[in-house]
């Protein structure tokens, strides 16, 4: 077949089917478009998750009538006067959108500029050009869209239901108006929720606009982020780790005010959180990331959705460190909502569902809780260093507390329940531990510090264990042999299928060492570790030897054991939530508590 030209009409629709991918893209574009026309309120409208309709209303600048005809012809764009591609500062840059969204549905701007008597309006409908016409209109732009794809059934078949559609485009306009906080933006659709941001101008506007759009939750379980490095500048906010979600949707990064999808980030994001978030769980969080324009490449992808960066070390660098930083200053935080919605479950209870929500639920065996005492009877104990041998009690202190005790963040311990809870007071609430959760971080944390500091106290086992463990997995864990040393776990071949174990770390003394060592091979298993990154397999073989190195529960421990226990939550980064992310304690406040009685 000869070479021939494509013809324009097509070539439009190719650059379409990269620029305009789903509705949800047209609306990035027409906001986009009317942020860098310097709008100060933007309403944007579908139906039928945008097939039908969408239509983006600002009140920018506007579109000289000179200029609408030019604006929907390929690579015509007002926003590179100098040509220069190395420092862009708009939103737009490559000329593509309007002509793009004009060749695969009916599009139509009506526009006004300032100092134009009227309006003006223009309308391409599958890539057929129409006269300009005046029309009625405000200072500003109007752009609608009408019959996305209906000329291209293939790109038609690829779009999920009106209500996944319509939510993504929901989520086009939210990611936006978070990086563009004194703008007023509004949303609807009859498929998903819908919203009207007011602008926001008080002293954080940035936090009150990611409440906004996160919930007003977020702001209770988010920690600000403040970081420079070398002409790059880090802001945001940083979830709490236990307020993890089941996939990445809450992560809202932006580069220099655009929002982007960036592996770079993202995967700094996780290397942060790996220690605290449970594998397969992701952090919500909104970072800002402003860098001088030159040392960013916006022009790799055509939704301009991912970045290239220069010197993308120092940003990862940057990143995984304020995040880590921040995260360890926490240390004892746990999801403050985990108390309030405990509280707020209690009150529903006791003053809307009467007498009957306060009985067990009718399946409940307390039989099966993994509270009841015995269940997990263990000798394990609690290794604290500074313990002298105390009777095990379950009143901690028949004296009242010392008021050191008390004004620490977690108190001090006054009872153990269920051989499972640890009951502290507080200096205005209560506060509830699950030994099992807290002493398994802690453990966590003291074999991580120990390996960073390369001396794992081990101990030699007087007769060395032999585990059967099956092929495969004996090969895993004997793969693995050079990592477990690191940890003072010392494993040699046992023969086909087997393993024999001689010496394990101090730490896990109490440990049932053949199931240790069958955990730890199930682990490699699960997550294929062959093609893991080394964070990944030292953190899960951490999790858990941590595990079994901790207190169980059903252990009863002695009043200085709950305090020591509570002590070094204190002071040990990251012990507000366990391995698996769940929370280590939560705690009551007295007002809530008092609310709960009617005494306020
Ligand atoms: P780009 O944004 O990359 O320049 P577009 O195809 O999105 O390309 O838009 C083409 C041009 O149309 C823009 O450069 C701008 O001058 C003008 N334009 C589009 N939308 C608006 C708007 N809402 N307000 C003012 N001008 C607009
Ligand atoms: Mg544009």
């Amino acid at each position: 077949m000869p070479v021939r030209r494509l013809d324009p009409l097509l070539i439009d629709r190719i650059a379409a089917g990269e620029v305009i991918e789903r509705p949800a893209a047209v609306v990035k574009e027409l906001i986009e478009n009317a942020l860098d026309a310097g709008a100060r309120r933007i309403d944007a409208a579908i139906e039928l998750g945008g097939r039908k309709l969408i239509r983006v209303i600002d009140d920018g600048s506007g579109i000289p009538p000179e200029d609408l005809e030019l604006a929907i012809e390929r690579h015509a764009t007002s926003k590179l006067p100098s040509g220069d591609l190395s420092r862009i500062a708009t939103l737009g840059f490559r000329g593509e959108a309007l002509p793009s969204i004009g060749s695969v549905a009916a599009l139509e701007i009506s526009s006004r500029a300032g100092g134009v008597p009227h309006g003006f309006k223009i309308r391409v409908d599958q890539g057929r050009k129409q006269a300009l016409a005046p029309c009625p209109h405000p200072q500003g732009t109007t752009v609608e869209v009408r019959g996305l794809f209906a000329a291209t059934p293939a790109r038609l078949k690829f779009l999920k239901s009106d209500r996944a559609e319509a939510r993504a485009c929901a989520d086009a306009v939210q990611r936006l108006a978070m990086a563009n906080p004194h703008v007023r933006f509004s949303f609807t659709s009859s498929e998903t929720a819908i919203f009207d941001y007011r602008p926001q101008s008080n002293e954080n506007p940035l936090l009150a606009r990611t409440a906004d759009v996160l919930g007003q939750e977020f702001r209770a379980n988010a920690l600000p982020i403040e970081a420079q490095r070398e002409g790059f500048g880090l802001s945001g906010f940083a979830g709490l780790p236990t307020w993890h979600k089941p996939n990445a949707a809450a992560q809202y990064l932006f580069v220099n005010g655009r929002p982007v999808r960036d592996k770079l980030l993202a995967g700094a994001v996780r290397a942060a959180y790996l220690d605290y978030v449970p594998p397969g769980r992701h952090p919500a969080l909104v970072l800002f990331l402003i860098c001088d324009a030159s040392e960013v490449d916006v022009n790799v992808h055509p939704a301009k959705a991912e970045v290239r960066f220069r010197d993308s070390g120092l940003v990862r660098k940057l990143v995984i460190g304020a995040l880590k930083q921040r995260l360890q200053e926490a240390r004892h935080l746990a999801t403050p909502s985990h108390g309030q919605g405990a509280i707020g479950q209690l009150a529903r209870e006791i003053c809307g569902g009467g007498q009957a929500s306060l009985n067990p639920r009718a399946d409940w065996d307390w039989r099966a809780s993994p509270s009841h005492s015995g269940v997990f009877e263990s000798t394990a104990g609690y290794d604290a260093p500074l313990l002298a041998a105390a009777p095990a009690a379950n009143i901690a202190q028949e004296a009242p507390p010392a008021p050191a005790q008390i004004d620490a963040p977690l108190g001090a311990a006054r009872a153990q329940v269920h051989e499972t809870y640890i009951i502290a007071q507080t200096r205005d609430g209560i506060a509830i531990v699950d030994q099992h959760a807290a002493h398994e971080r802690l453990v966590y944390e003291r074999l991580k510090a120990a390996r960073a500091g390369g001396a794992i106290p081990s101990q030699a086992l007087l007769i060395p264990a032999v585990v059967e463990l099956g092929g495969a997995d004996a090969e895993r864990v004997q793969d693995a042999a050079g990592l477990f040393a690191q940890f003072g776990l010392l494993t040699e071949p046992f023969g086909p299928g087997a393993v024999a174990v001689y010496e394990i770390p101090a730490a896990l003394k109490y440990a049932d060492v053949p199931q240790l060592i069958r955990d730890l091979a199930a682990a490699l298993r699960e997550d294929d570790c062959a093609t893991d990154p080394i964070e990944k397999r030292l953190s899960l073989v951490l999790a858990t030897m941590a595990c079994h190195g901790s207190v169980r529960s059903g252990r009863r421990l002695s009043g200085e054991e709950m305090n020591a226990l509570l002590r070094e939550m204190e002071k040990t980064p990251g012990s507000g939530q366990c391995n698996h992310g769940r929370p280590t304690y939560i705690e009551l406040k007295l007002a809530d508590i008092e609310r709960l009685f009617g005494r306020r």
